[in-house]
């Protein structure tokens, strides 16, 4: 296999064809805290395609979850655009922004933020409640989408009744409650351990091909790269370069030296299939 052809295989969506599902244009965003100002995005322009799975690499304070924020409508640039389906969410008024933040976005977080009162099958349709659906419409999705993350048997666990991925695996399902076509992850391996964190991006990368999701995760786990379609790099608020996985092997030497030795080998395993 080509790595012409490995690159489109794992994701047919994100073709030359597939439409522009986020565009961001020069976007700035600058912190003020009192005497002290803190460019925190010095001028981002992007393009992800529809059904891409694309990861947002980068050291800490790069800039990572500040775009995400962006990207995701919880906070404004201080100049430039981001555009979701060719719409300027600065446009957007309070009502709308929060429909598209309700209907067409799906948000997890390192800390999965999950209500600790409610169980994980209320956890996942409180966001279809907001939508809309009837009680009984919820509870059946939840149930289906509870399963599909490997929770079956733990509908009625709170929070506190379940281990990190468990907790992880529930926002994944709070996430796609209202079938978005874009899922925002921010560090979602952040608080789990190795085995767990491949567990969490094996299923993110399963809603990616099944529903055809977009995915688009802040990380700076070299865990991520097997699965992404591309990879942006982020250095001081600035984009450093975007990569192609296919191409990305080439780099993977350097890469192979750090925290996780085993993305070599990972890259090379998805490769053979
Ligand atoms: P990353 O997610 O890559 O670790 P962030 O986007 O959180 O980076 O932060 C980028 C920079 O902006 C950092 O220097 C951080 O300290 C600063 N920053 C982030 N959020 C705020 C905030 N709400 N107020 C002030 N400074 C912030
Ligand atoms: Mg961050």
């Amino acid at each position: 296999m080509t790595t012409e052809t490995a690159a489109t295989s794992t994701a047919p969506a994100a073709g030359a064809q597939a439409h522009k599902i986020v565009r961001t244009k020069n976007v700035k965003k600058i912190y003020r805290m009192g005497e002290e100002i803190v460019e925190a995005l010095r001028g981002v322009t992007l393009e992800i395609g529809a059904g891409e799975y694309i990861s947002i690499m980068g050291p800490s304070g790069s800039g990572k979850s500040t775009l995400f924020n962006m990207i995701g409508g919880l906070d404004k640039p201080s100049e430039g655009s981001v555009y979701i389906d060719e719409v300027d969410v600065a446009q957007l008024d309070a009502y709308e922004l929060a429909w598209l933040r309700c209907r067409k976005i799906g948000y997890i977080f390192q800390s999965f933020n999950l209500i600790p009162v409610m169980t994980a099958l209320e956890n996942v349709t409180l966001p279809m409640t907001f939508a809309g659906l009837t009680s009984d419409e919820a509870r059946e999705k939840g149930v289906y989408l509870l399963e599909k993350v490997g929770l079956k048997g733990r509908v009625l666990h709170k929070p506190f009744q379940l281990s990190g991925g468990q907790q992880q695996r529930v926002a994944i399902a709070r996430a796609m409650a209202n079938s978005p076509s874009i899922l925002l992850a921010d560090e979602p391996t952040g608080n789990l351990d190795l085995s767990t964190g491949h567990e969490i991006i094996n299923l993110i990368k399963e809603m990616n091909k099944d529903a055809g999701v977009t995915v688009i995760s802040a990380t700076h786990d070299m865990k991520m790269l097997s699965v992404s379609d591309r990879i942006l790099w982020i250095r001081d608020g600035k984009i450093d370069r975007i990569e192609k996985r296919a191409d990305l092997k080439i780099d993977v030497g350097s890469v192979g030296g750090d925290e996780e030795g085993g993305v070599r080998d990972a890259i090379k395993g998805d490769e053979k299939k």
